[in-house]
């Protein structure tokens, strides 16, 4: 099948959850994307590797999650490498190997307020369109003043996804399996299983 258009999820994904599901499925479907690629980041060696799951781990758990979903793919194009890339690297990759599709970059409203903390602002957003979608506790008006200032900028339009609040973090995940409390309907059972089978955020 040729993908015309590339829907791309990146993430820490530290666990996948219902929130990136959904922004992911619900930006497929308003912008007719033909597939989502799901790229969990790769692990920072110095980091503190406490409460972050090993990459291979995050990577099979994005996989448990989206291998009901046809229109999902997932690329170990970041967690098959020791150093940790930078998302403009990634795309630029992407964007030779599907010379031919149109890139989208799929974000919640707290990557798209970062965006120009990360390495090559104007790449990044000539390289792909981004779609920043609504995320509980990040107000709208802020949201959408940040997309007219970098369309502005980078003279680039910047796509909107309002979508019903999901008010879950991989964080607050992860801070409910260390305290003992369920976490069923947030995650899809799959990565639960995991989680539980292999001792993850203990
Ligand atoms: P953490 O709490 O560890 O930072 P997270 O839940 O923010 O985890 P990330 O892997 O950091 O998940 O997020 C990947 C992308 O998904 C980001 O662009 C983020 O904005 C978006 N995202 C995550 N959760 C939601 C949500 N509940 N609603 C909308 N967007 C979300
Ligand atoms: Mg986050």
């Amino acid at each position: 099948m040729k993908i015309k258009k590339l829907g791309i999820m990146g993430g820490t994904f530290n666990p996948i959850h219902i929130g990136h599901l959904m922004i992911a499925e619900q930006s497929r479907k308003k912008f007719n994307l033909d597939k989502v690629i799901f790229i969990p980041t790769g692990s920072p060696p110095h980091k503190d590797e406490k409460q972050l799951a090993n990459a291979l781990d995050r990577y099979i758990m994005t996989i448990l999650a989206t291998s009901d979903n046809n229109n999902f793919m997932v690329s170990d194009i970041e967690t098959n490498r020791y150093k940790t890339s930078y998302t403009v690297d990634t795309l630029e990759l992407l964007s030779q190997k599907y010379k031919d599709s149109e890139l989208f970059f799929i974000t919640g409203a707290d990557s798209i307020l970062d965006i120009e903390n990360w390495k090559n602002t104007n790449k990044l957003l000539n390289i792909c369109t981004f779609i920043a979608a609504t995320r509980p506790g990040y107000n709208v008006e802020n949201v959408m003043a940040q997309i007219r200032k970098l369309e502005e900028k980078y003279n680039k339009k910047i796509s909107y996804l309002t979508i019903a609040p999901v008010d879950i973090s991989s964080t607050q995940i992860r801070k409910r399996i260390f305290e003992g409390e369920t976490i069923k309907y947030m995650t899809p059972d799959p990565v639960i299983n995991y989680i539980y089978n292999k001792n993850l955020y203990k």
